[in-house]
């Protein structure tokens, strides 16, 4: 088993400047293009196609169009001055036109195109001064020659100091160094979806015929496509397998403690809750590290099935970890676990950077000692010196921007741990797969019964007046809301001034005690008193930046103010509207926008007035977005796909997922000869890191 790449690619990844026409020059240009190897040249597939095939005559045509056709060549009029046209009226099989050339020398004209000969000729006719004509013909060719013009002309993107012929001719030597691969999709996907063989895909995809061979669906690229799908889940398949084959810890509690917690619930939970707390207390049970993703829309009670999943380990006489994002939230999960922990007799502490000295030594303690069950914290709780007694299940809460990578050295923390991630951001399926190919997914798609839809409405900020009159009004019926201010990018001091001015606006206007701030540089104490006063119901009015935004639950908060909502992403507005509509009053998220809005703010606040649907919400966020912008690519691990279209390829990404899986589990070292072919495609798409994988063992 050779670790290096095969031999049969070396051709695809030889130095650029070795190919027909590419020098060093232009082998520096393509490296801005990020084409650093003839293999990169291939999967650069031409943007659209000229249609060059011969036609008899330029009548009729709809112009202005790319057109060929063949001509007499009739009179010539060199340019007067400088700056002028020089024309030649040429005729075809039904009409007269004129071709046209600005700053052209008389003699170069004259040579390329002779009183009273014959050419075919091929470029752009339009319409000029009642007249058809073509300006500066892309070919021109002798009549016997014309067959050399090929009847598509493919077209790549350029960039500066590239032209549409040299990167023609470096793609034609690329091709004609691509070798036949053997096969390594699946031979039943093949057939049914009649894919060519990668070669001849690669052949087909720089030779389209027509723009409909342009098309994602066309077997060509839908293919090449696949390759890309089949290699990135491939990989994320072998990370999985490596990770379960690890052995876990079997851990089966008794179910004691989830009895007493579930009895003392003065709620039920609800048929999602139960299927997602058993698929995970499933996972525990199996002697393989879990490595599972919880999503679930805001208010879909995650934290429930976290903590079920927590006491089973506690039963088991092991311990668990829960990881928040932000101080508040790590708070607010213990002050809201800790009564239901302690009717079950279960130890919960809270560990976050705010612990120092000797109180932080007492809790490391006593974690070591195992007299602490249950740690809450922030990422203080991965610390060098955090040490558990018997550490079996790590949860980390609202991790929306934990790409692969993070969550692989999460796994060399703990030695066999079990690792739960959950996201309140649903990300559309086609993303979840791409991202977390390498998870198992439970999906809480089940809100709790008895919420009332949040009322959203747009309102231009010019209303401010209104709404603050609005506010004062429910304040004094009791209620109690958030008003968000503004996100100013690149400066938390400027964040910070908005929320500044608008605390003293509504705190004038409401009242002085009634009006509480939070934002992201207060100090520690400072920000949990405010907070306390807020979940207290001492204060009626939470300004606040968006540190409010990830997981706070306050059920009596049922407004919602956000301004200058257009500069906030969909994702976001979601989350926020979702701190509100928790309790069983019927709730408002006001959206203030500064006018005028423009088409994408438009569409994000209607969106967001229509549906409160996550799912449905992610899915117009990509669309207007694009995939790299919605995970944030390089944080997210997610290669740049060259040909796959993640937002409107779901369907193949899952078929490749399947695939990817069904290959490893059969032959899990890759030494059939489909798997063979498999590791030859990860060298092609450059994951061969993903080798090591199963190599290392
Ligand atoms: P999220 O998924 O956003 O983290 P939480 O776990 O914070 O949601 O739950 C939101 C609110 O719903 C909490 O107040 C919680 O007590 C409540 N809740 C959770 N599960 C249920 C249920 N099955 N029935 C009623 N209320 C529930
Ligand atoms: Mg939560």
């Amino acid at each position: 088993m050779s670790s290096g790449r095969p031999e049969i690619l070396f051709p695809l990844f030889a130095a650029l400047d070795g190919l027909h026409g590419v020098g060093p020059k232009t082998a520096l240009t393509l490296n801005h293009m990020a084409i650093e190897a003839p293999r990169d040249l291939l999967y650069t597939l031409p943007q659209s196609v000229i249609d060059r095939r011969p036609r008899d005559s330029v009548q009729g045509a709809d112009l202005p169009a790319t057109l060929t056709v063949e001509v007499e060549i009739g009179q010539h009029r060199p340019a007067r001055s400088k700056t002028g046209a020089y024309r030649v009226t040429v005729e075809d099989a039904k009409t007269a036109f004129q071709i046209v050339f600005f700053h052209a020398r008389g003699d170069y004209v004259a040579r390329l195109l002779p009183f009273g000969s014959r050419r075919v000729v091929s470029g752009r006719v339009e319409f000029f001064d009642g007249m058809a004509q073509m300006v500066h013909p892309d070919h021109v060719l002798l009549p016997e020659d014309a067959d050399t013009l090929p009847a598509f002309e493919p077209v790549y993107p350029l960039t500066a100091g590239l032209t549409q012929k040299a990167i023609t001719k470096a793609v034609q030597d690329a091709l004609s160094r691509a070798p036949e691969l053997a096969e390594w999709a699946d031979p039943a996907l093949v057939t049914r979806e009649n894919w060519p063989t990668w070669h001849d895909a690669m052949m087909h995809a720089h030779a389209p015929k027509g723009t409909g061979e342009m098309s994602l669906d066309s077997p060509a690229r839908r293919r090449l496509a696949y390759d890309e799908l089949f290699a990135h889940q491939l990989t994320l398949a072998m990370a999985r397998t490596k990770k379960r084959a690890k052995r876990g810890f079997a851990t089966s509690g008794d179910g004691r403690l989830r009895r007493k917690v579930l009895a003392a619930l003065p709620y039920k939970p609800t048929n999602a809750q139960m299927r997602t707390i058993d698929e995970i207390t499933d996972d525990l049970a199996a002697p393989l590290r879990m490595n599972r993703l919880l999503q679930g829309d805001v208010g879909s009670g995650k934290t429930l099935v976290a903590f079920m999943a927590l006491l089973c380990v506690v039963e088991a006489g092991g311990q668990g970890v829960m990881m928040a994002p932000t101080e508040i939230l790590a708070r607010q999960h213990l002050e809201g676990l800790q009564p239901l922990a302690e009717d079950a007799g279960v130890v919960l502490e809270l560990l976050t950077g705010r612990d120092k000295g000797s109180e932080r030594r007492a809790k490391l303690d006593a974690l070591a000692r195992g007299d602490i069950h249950i740690l809450v914290g922030t990422h203080a709780v991965f610390q060098k010196d955090v040490a558990f007694h018997d550490l079996r299940l790590a949860i980390i809460d609202e991790q929306h921007r934990f790409g692969v990578r993070q969550r692989l050295e999460l796994g060399r923390k703990g030695q066999a741990v079990d690792v739960l991630v959950m996201t309140a951001t649903p990300i559309p399926r086609s993303l979840a797969l791409a991202q977390y190919g390498d998870m198992d997914v439970s999906v809480l798609d089940e809100k709790p019964p008895g919420r009332t839809p949040v009322k959203t409405a747009l309102l231009s900020n010019e209303q401010m007046d209104s709404v603050i009159d609005r506010l004062r009004q429910a304040v004094a019926e009791g209620r109690q809301a958030y008003w968000v201010c503004p996100l100013v990018e690149e400066s938390e001091v400027l964040d910070l001034t908005a929320a500044e001015d608008r605390f003293k606006r509504l705190r004038a206007a409401l009242g002085e005690g009634v009006v509480g701030l939070v934002h992201g540089q207060m100090p520690h104490a400072e920000k949990d008193a405010a907070m306390a006063r807020f979940v207290a119901g001492d204060t009626g009015v939470l300004v606040a930046t968006t540190v409010i935004e990830v997981g706070v639950n306050v059920p009596n908060a049922s407004i919602m103010v956000i301004e200058r909502a257009e500069t906030f992403g969909l994702a976001q507005l979601h989350q926020l509207r979702g701190r509100v509509g928790r309790g069983s009053e019927a709730s408002t998220c006001l959206l203030l926008y500064q006018p005028p809005l423009n088409e994408s703010g438009l569409k994000r606040l209607t969106t967001l007035r229509e549906t409160d649907d996550g799912f449905r919400i992610s899915e117009v966020d990509l669309e207007m977005r694009g995939a790299g912008d919605v995970l944030g690519t390089a944080q997210s691990g997610l290669p740049r796909f060259r040909i796959a279209d993640l937002e409107r390829q779901a369907g193949l990404m899952q078929i490749a997922q399947d695939d990817a899986r069904k290959l490893l589990n059969d032959d899990p070292t890759l030494k059939s000869a489909r798997g063979d072919a498999a590791r030859v495609l990860l060298y092609l798409m450059r994951q061969e890191q993903a080798i090591q994988l199963i190599s290392v063992g």
